[in-house]
């Protein structure tokens, strides 16, 4: 049984994207392992966000990843804010970390260019984000590709930290990355990762009518002009969605049907959009379920936040120690 970390940001709806990459890989590793997912409401705030409904998105994210199968009696589950060791343990780390290696790091060379005044909550991200692993002494993380570079600044600190306080035996394992088998689920506009920002996505919750409004307009390939055209399925992304939405079969008509010109688009759009909505209808209903059971949210929220600390003060207990601080009474 491995101990695993994964940060989830607060978004507050859950996209196929996240559910196909993150999401789904997070209640398997749930089954055979020590989990625990953090809603990383802390990480949220290095950019320009929105005060008034930040607590609300914790919230819905929280109950998005309840509905999709997250177990509070098997994955301890909780918000990164409640568990404050991790900015104590974040500040430690920055003490070893090099500037450099924050300066090259690819997001932050990239968000900063939308600041005129660069905060340092920006640059020193993934040395929270090492943190929050470090703190769990998790050995393995589900990441996205856009995290794997943070993560290997996390591997880097841990050999640095270790090496400077637990020469002997290292205390940190170093953390190996889960990568998503679904890395990268193309948005509706045919072009870039699905993403909530870039407004191209389907959330998990959404009703059929709503699936079906957003798949109708979606990008395909535009060789097929008119119905009598045929299309190469490969390069379209509708097609794409099926392969995880429709059995195997189907995704083979759908390939068969483009490239004869069999169907129209919006024919094979209507199909995804069913087989979409049946396959997502489990998780929309025990959503609504459970908003409606704001209490329980908050116990479990609760629940995992005072098991999450346990852990961090044994953790902190030790890392103090080794760094000499004067231990307090
Ligand atoms: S028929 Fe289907 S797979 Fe082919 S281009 Fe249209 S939407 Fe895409």
């Amino acid at each position: 049984m491995a101990r695993v970390f994964s940060g989830i940001q607060p978004s507050g709806e859950i996209h196929i994207g996240n559910w196909l990459g993150m999401i789904r890989s997070a209640v398997k590793l749930q089954e055979e392992n020590d989990a625990l997912y953090c809603i990383v409401d802390q990480h949220a705030i290095t950019g320009h966000y929105d005060i008034g409904t930040l607590s609300q998105r914790t919230r819905d994210m929280a109950i998005g990843l309840l509905a999709a199968g997250i177990d509070p009696s098997r994955a301890t589950l909780f918000v990164q804010s409640h568990v404050p060791h991790h900015t104590t343990l974040a500040w430690l780390l920055t003490t070893i970390t090099p500037l450099g290696e924050l300066e090259r790091m690819t997001q932050f060379k990239d968000k900063s260019q939308r600041f005129e005044s660069i905060p340092a909550g920006l640059l020193s991200y993934p040395v929270l984000m090492a943190a929050d692993i470090l703190l769990y002494r998790a050995e393995q993380v589900p990441v996205g590709e856009d995290q794997v570079q943070h993560l290997e600044l996390a591997r880097e600190i841990t050999r640095k930290w270790n090496a400077t306080f637990a020469p002997d035996e290292p205390f940190f394992p170093e953390p190996q990355p889960i990568l998503s088998t679904a890395r990268r689920i193309i948005g509706l506009d045919g072009q870039a990762k699905m993403s909530k920002s870039l407004g191209n996505t389907i959330g998990v919750t959404e009703s059929p009518e709503e699936i079906w409004q957003k798949l109708r307009p979606a990008m395909t390939d535009p060789a097929r002009v008119t119905r009598h055209d045929p299309g190469t399925p490969e390069i379209c992304n509708i097609y794409h969605l099926h392969k995880h939405f429709s059995p195997p079969d189907t995704v083979e008509l759908v390939a068969h049907n483009c490239r004869t010109a069999s169907w129209g688009c919006i024919d094979c759009k209507k199909v995804l959009a069913g087989n979409m909505a049946a396959t997502l209808a489990p998780i929309r209903e025990r959503y609504a379920e459970l908003s409606a059971r704001p209490g329980y949210v908050d116990e479990v929220l609760g629940d995992g936040a005072a098991d999450a600390r346990r852990r961090a003060d044994e953790t902190m207990r030790e890392v103090t120690e080794r760094m000499g601080f004067l231990p307090g009474v």
